[in-house]
C-alpha cells in the first residue's frame, strides 16, 4: 500500500532530513511515528502525499512511484490521502457543512450526493449537530473533529495526521484517538506522527521511530520509548 524504497531528503537549503528510508505499510495498518523534534518525522508523512519529493529514492503508493506523477495527477493522488493537521486548517468563513463539502465540490459530485455524504461523516466524528456552526463557534477538539471528517469524505485509502492532538487537552485527544480508531476499522491505513507518550503507550499499534532521519525502531505494538 505505501513503500519506500531507499527515500533520502535533503532540503535545498542543505539541511539533510531523511537518510535511506525502507519501509513498507499494509493496507489497514494503524502506525505511530515517534522521535524527537526535528527527527524527520514532518518529512517522512510529506514525502507520502508528495508535499515533498525525495532527493533521492522513490515512494510508491498501491505500486505506483509518485515521483513520477505529472503535476496535473496530483490531485488524483491527494483524492486518496486525507490529510490532518495539528492547526486543523480550517476555512474560518465556511459552514462545518461547507469545510466538510468542499472537497466534494471541486470533483462536481451532485448536491444530493455530496449532502448525504457529508452528513454520513459528520455522523463518524459526531457532529451532525453542529453542522451549521462556524469553526470559531466551536472547541478545539470539535474543530479538530471537522478537520477529520473532511480528511475522511473522499473515502480516502489512507488517512495521515500530523500531530492530531498536539493542540488538544488529553480529554479531548482521548476522543480523537476513539475516532481515529473506528475510522481504522471501517478500513482505512491510519498514519499518526506523535509526541503523545501516553496515547502510544496504552494505545498499543505499531511504532516506527525516527532519530535523526533514520528508522532507529519499528515494532508491532511498540512502545513510545522516549522521555519528554
Ligand atoms: P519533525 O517532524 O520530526 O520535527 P521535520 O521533518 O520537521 O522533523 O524536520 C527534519 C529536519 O529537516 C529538521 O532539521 C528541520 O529543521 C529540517 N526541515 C524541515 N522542513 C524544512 C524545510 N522546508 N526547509 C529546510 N529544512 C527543513
Ligand atoms: P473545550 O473544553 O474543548 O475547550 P469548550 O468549553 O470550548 O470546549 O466548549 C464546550 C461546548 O461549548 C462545545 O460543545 C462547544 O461547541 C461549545 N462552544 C464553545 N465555544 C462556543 C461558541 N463561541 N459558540 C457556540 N458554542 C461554543
Amino acid at each position: 500500500m505505501i513503500e519506500m524504497r531507499n527515500v533520502s531528503k535533503t532540503y535545498a537549503n542543505g539541511v539533510p532530513a531523511l537518510h535511506s528510508i525502507d519501509v513498507v505499510i499494509e493496507k489497514g495498518e494503524f502506525v505511530y511515528i515517534v522521535g524527537p523534534s526535528g527527527a524527520g518525522k514532518s518529512t517522512f508523512i510529506k514525502m507520502i502525499y508528495r508535499e515533498e519529493r525525495p532527493t533521492e529514492g522513490s515512494v510508491f503508493i498501491q505500486g505506483s512511484d509518485i515521483g513520477k506523477l505529472k503535476e496535473k495527477q496530483i490531485p488524483y493522488l491527494r483524492r486518496k490521502i486525507g490529510v490532518i493537521f495539528q492547526d486543523f486548517k480550517l476555512l474560518p468563513k465556511l459552514s462545518v457543512f461547507e469545510n466538510v463539502a468542499f472537497a466534494l465540490e471541486v470533483i462536481e459530485e451532485p448536491r444530493d450526493v455530496i449532502r448525504q455524504r457529508v452528513m454520513e461523516v459528520l455522523d463518524i466524528v459526531h457532529l451532525k449537530s453542529k453542522a451549521r456552526f462556524l469553526p470559531d463557534e466551536l472547541s478545539g477538539g470539535e474543530q479538530q473533529r471537522v478537520s477529520i471528517a473532511r480528511a475522511i469524505v473522499n473515502d480516502p485509502h489512507v488517512v495521515i495526521a500530523d500531530e492530531p492532538t498536539g493542540n488538544l487537552d488529553p480529554e479531548t485527544a482521548w476522543e480523537i484517538m476513539d475516532i481515529l480508531e473506528d475510522i481504522n476499522r471501517r478500513g482505512t491505513t491510519i498514519l499518526m506522527a506523535t509526541h503523545n507518550q501516553s496515547i502510544v503507550n496504552t494505545i498499543k499499534k505499531r511504532v516506527i521511530a525516527i532519530e535523526s532521519g533514520r528508522i532507529v525502531r519499528d515494532e508491532w505494538r511498540g512502545g513510545y520509548g522516549y522521555e519528554r
